[in-house]
């Protein structure tokens, strides 16, 4: 569907919207709008929409600071009321890409970047990158001061039900709104940790697919509010128990054609899914700092909860960080298990995607896969199965980045130097702090 201003306009004199979001997002993952009342609503679709772009973290410096925003049309949705107020009558959203005031692609814009890094996949003769993610979040209290407590909502686990899965209205409406946004709902469960849920929709080419997800979490957490929880994608709000990862499914495809299924590959993968595979495992070091951007999503990539902590493939087993799922054909895909849900998708798709090229380019393949468990393999085993580890720590990460060409390209050097800089400062800030595990380890001991 391609959506003109005409039916736009069309739409929102006939369903009565008064007013329309125009959304975009920061370097740092964070969703923003402005809200404009419908009577502007030929400034927004001329192009004409002005903002301050120093305001917006990671953006630019005072003296270049006025942007615009250009709608993307086809984003445009009219909001269900669960996503409104009682006396707000009906309103509307578009998703935006960042303009200079000299009317060119803000290249800081991770919507923009985006684009850009699948311009360039387009020339290597491909027609989409699709992608799939699975979300997880848990679901706390909210307290009578209107905050989030830290009691879960549920004592449920994988795929129960009520009483146990106290969370299945939640996530009814959930579904339901996203329906009524155009997603396709896949699936919706109870994840394996108490007060965890995880809903599926159908993957999209890379763009959508990360416009959905800003739109998921903003959905979720709306919704979520209306029952008295409050929804967090923090990677690890609690030890002890799993974390939230967004596993995300990718593959390419040509002229509508999955190009990673060969029929004819004992695991069923073509040589370009190979290539791109080895691509991925070749860069993952230094792309984790975008896929797993915090400080806290190290405390989820340990041992014994779900989420990788070593750089291998597999089809048959959960533990490495990536896995082939069982579907074939037009499903045939890679699983990316180590992302997580504080991500940047935007972002997160851009490196992934730059570090499948690559290998693709370089003709490189995989290490073998490892279809053992490979948390019960000891550092020597590891190593001899060539066996690399994550990084343990945001800097860590960080400083990988760095060195990494692939990756700072994919992200363009303007956002690479925000982030690293932004990154650096954040893990100082966590590193001058002193936490309860400190306390108890080490207050009454020494
Ligand atoms: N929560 C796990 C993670 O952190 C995944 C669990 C699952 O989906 N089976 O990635
Ligand atoms: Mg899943
Ligand atoms: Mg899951
Ligand atoms: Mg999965």
């Amino acid at each position: 569907t391609k959506l003109t201003k005409e039916a736009i306009k069309t739409a929102v004199k006939d369903e009565g919207v008064n007013f329309l979001r125009v959304m975009f997002t920061d370097v740092f993952g964070m969703i923003k709008n402005v809200e404009i009342p419908v009577s502007e609503l030929d400034t927004v679709l001329d192009d004409d929409l002005l903002f301050d772009g120093s305001s917006i973290d990671g953006f630019v410096r005072i003296e270049e600071s006025d942007m615009y925003l250009y709608p993307d049309l086809d984003t445009f949705k009219i909001l269900p009321d669960s996503m409104t107020g009682e006396h707000d009558g009906k309103v509307a959203m578009i998703t935006a890409n960042v303009y200079t005031s000299d009317r060119k692609p803000f290249e800081g814009d991770p919507r923009n970047n985006l684009i850009r890094v699948l311009t360039e996949m387009k020339k290597d003769g491909f027609s989409d990158f699709n992608v799939g993610t699975e979300p997880e979040f848990f679901l706390f209290k909210v307290g009578e001061d209107g905050k989030p407590t830290m009691k879960l909502n549920d004592n449920g686990g994988y795929f129960d039900l009520a009483p146990l899965d106290l969370g299945e209205h939640v996530r009814r409406e959930i579904v339901l709104t996203l329906e009524q946004m155009g997603f396709e709902v896949e699936a919706a469960h109870h994840e394996v940790a108490p007060g965890q849920h995880e809903v599926d929709f159908r993957y999209a080419d890379a763009v959508t697919a990360a416009d959905h997800i800003q739109l998921f979490k903003l959905i979720v957490k709306t919704v979520a509010r209306k029952y008295g929880y409050y929804a967090t994608f923090m990677p690890k709000p609690i030890a002890g128990i799993n974390g939230n990862g967004m596993h995300t499914n990718m593959s390419l495809s040509k002229d509508g054609k999955n190009v990673f299924d060969d029929p004819k590959d004992e695991l069923g993968l073509s040589k370009t899914a190979y290539h791109f595979l080895a691509g991925i495992l070749d860069h993952a070091q230094n792309f984790v700092a975008i896929t797993n951007p915090t400080v806290n999503s190290f405390k989820r990539l340990t041992p014994g909860f779900e989420a990788p902590v070593y750089i291998a493939w597999s089809a048959s087993n959960r533990s490495p960080m990536v896995r082939v799922p069982a579907s074939r054909g037009a499903s045939t895909r890679l699983e990316l298990r180590m992302v997580d849900p504080t991500a940047n998708p935007y972002l997160a798709f851009a490196v992934v995607l730059a570090s499948g090229l690559d290998g693709i380019e370089k003709e490189i393949t995989p290490e073998h896969s490892v279809d053992r468990n490979i948390f019960l393999m000891d550092a020597s085993e590891r190593k001899k199965a060539g066996i690399k580890d994550l990084p343990d720590t945001l800097l860590a990460a960080v400083e990988n980045l760095e060195t990494d060409d692939v990756i700072t390209k994919a992200i363009s050097k303007r956002i690479a130097d925000t982030f690293v800089e932004a990154k650096k400062l954040e893990y100082q800030s966590y590193r001058a702090s002193v936490s309860k595990w400190e306390i108890e380890q080490y207050l009454e001991t020494f």
